[in-house]
């Protein structure tokens, strides 16, 4: 069950603790008081865990200060829109906002392979007016004998040339908990030049221990990869493990699935999923393209590939594009076959924009026909 507030009242205001009390009062009930914070209003949701299918509503619907009192469905208790009935709120991380509603680009590198690439690369989304980055330190590799990252090594520069270049957010990879501290600790010798939303790749889409740990600290936000080989369903029960945590700051991307079937691709591109999460879930949907196409093929319109999933995955209302570009794809360490040049980004950028456009006058048009039905 989840007690929703009215707008703008204090988790921890009085209000709010009468209702925890009252709840509590109810044999084995647990509670967990959750801040969302939208664009233009605060709610706290309190959210009630254990036998809650014997409690009435009505005592809790009685509160001046109760907005209403949601039955939550099993499937996806923290994350779910249970019917419909609560709202997709998103959050806003180090200035920048992000729900269901907000578009935005990040673009970089796979990995992190040294300064002089590292800050051509922010330079040029500094160009391009990006405030939101990718950059991996920590890399997964399916070969023990490739580039593993450089680790908490180059984080002290990555923090700093971003922050140089007005970057906001750097989506990271993490692949054990040690990672966070080091991130955390970085930032602040930093003086939080920037932030980081913590990347669970898709091989540790199911490392239950990695996800308790970004889920049990809220100062990060958390993007998590589709698992590629697990169902949809799975995936969403593993975002549950970070926002059951408390960490309700959660993005889920799509990043195409495991299988033959996609060749000559990558990974067989699943962007058709956007509006399905997005259903199911009050969570923003990111896209990755890069990982999902993983090479710089042209088709005979003359745009890339990796545009035109772009355009698939935006124009179906996915609130984030995850894109690799690297100024010496020759060079670079990591996934060099699949990164933009950098006279691309402009290019996909004028795109997306394009066909977010579309996407909004589709909305619009549907909501027009709706009321006029
Ligand atoms: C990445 O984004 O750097 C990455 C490794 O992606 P994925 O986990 O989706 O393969
Ligand atoms: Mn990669």
């Amino acid at each position: 069950m989840i007690i929703v507030m009215k707008a703008d009242l204090p988790a921890e205001g009085p209000e709010v603790a009468r209702v925890v009390a009252l709840a509590r009062s109810f044999p084995g009930i647990t509670t967990q008081v959750h801040q969302v914070q939208g664009a233009t209003r605060s709610v706290t949701e309190i959210h009630l865990h254990g036998p809650t299918g014997v409690i009435p509503t009505t005592p809790f619907e009685e509160f001046e200060a109760v907005e209403k009192v949601v039955r939550i469905t099993e499937k996806f208790r923290a994350i779910g829109r249970h019917g419909g009935h609560l709202e997709a709120p998103g959050f806003e991380y180090n200035g920048v906002r992000i729900s269901q509603e907000t578009f935005h680009v990040f673009a970089g590198v796979c990995a992190v392979d040294g300064r002089q690439h590292l800050d051509t690369t922010f330079a040029l989304l500094e160009r391009h007016g990006l405030t939101t980055a990718r950059a991996g330190a920590y890399k997964p590799r399916t070969s023990p004998y490739d580039f593993q990252g450089l680790g908490a090594d180059c984080l002290p520069y990555v923090f700093e040339l971003a922050g140089k270049r007005g970057i906001r957010i750097v989506a990271m990879e993490v692949t054990r908990e040690s990672h966070l501290d080091e991130i955390r600790a970085a930032l602040a010798a930093s003086g939080n030049a920037t932030g980081v939303m913590l990347q669970i790749g898709t091989r540790n889409a199911q490392n239950f221990e990695l996800l308790k740990a970004v889920g049990q600290q809220t100062e990060l936000p958390v993007l998590f990869k589709r698992g590629m080989g697990i169902t949809l369903e799975e995936s969403l029960n593993a975002c549950e493990y970070v926002a059951s945590g408390g960490n309700h700051r959660i993005v889920f991307c799509l990043r195409g699935m495991k299988t033959n079937l996609g060749d000559p691709h990558r990974n067989f591109v699943d962007f058709a999923h956007v509006p399905v999460v997005k259903r199911l879930t009050r969570l923003p949907v990111g896209i990755d393209p890069s990982h999902s196409v993983g090479r710089r093929t042209v088709a005979p319109d003359g745009m890339l590939d990796i545009f035109h999933v772009t355009a698939q995955g935006v124009v179906a209302g996915a609130n984030l594009v995850l894109v690799d570009v690297h100024p010496k794809p020759d060079e670079a360490l990591c996934d060099g076959p699949q990164a933009l040049l950098a006279q691309e980004l402009p290019r996909l950028l004028e795109d997306v924009a394009i066909v977010r456009r579309a996407y909004e006058e589709r909305v619009r048009a549907a909501r027009a026909a709706a009321q006029a039905a």
